[in-house]
């Protein structure tokens, strides 16, 4: 099992922000910004470019948990970033699909 299918089946320890079938959200470990959530499937899904058209729905629920979170954590009215990093150019350092919840700050774009 891959870091992120352990930590969605709680078989290693992380601080919770949502969960359910299909999705596991949980705070970064190394926060780039005071709000910095991850949101993941459950399922094994290497990155988005493994993606198919039978996981639109799964997609579209892990858009739905981010908005969420974001208008939990306020970030609906001051704007964050949705990140999702593939491959070793973008520097995706878990190869299991997730969504970077970035806010709370004004955010740069430096590359
Ligand atoms: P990426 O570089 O896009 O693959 O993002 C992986 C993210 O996972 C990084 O922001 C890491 O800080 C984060 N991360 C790695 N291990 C853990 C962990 N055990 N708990 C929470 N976040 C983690």
């Amino acid at each position: 099992m891959c870091l992120f299918c352990k930590i969605a089946a709680g078989e290693i320890p992380s601080k919770k922000a949502y969960e359910d079938e299909s999705v596991y959200a949980f705070y970064d470990i190394a926060p780039q910004a005071p709000v910095h959530v991850l949101v993941i499937p459950k399922t094994h899904i290497e990155s988005a470019q493994a993606l198919t058209r039978e996981d639109d729905a799964l997609l579209g629920h892990m858009f739905e948990v981010a908005r969420t979170l974001a208008s939990e954590n306020g970030l609906d009215k001051t704007g964050y970033r949705l990140i999702t990093n593939v491959g070793a150019d973008a520097g995706q350092s878990v190869p299991h699909l997730h969504l970077h919840l970035i806010g709370g700050k004004t955010l740069k774009w430096d590359n």
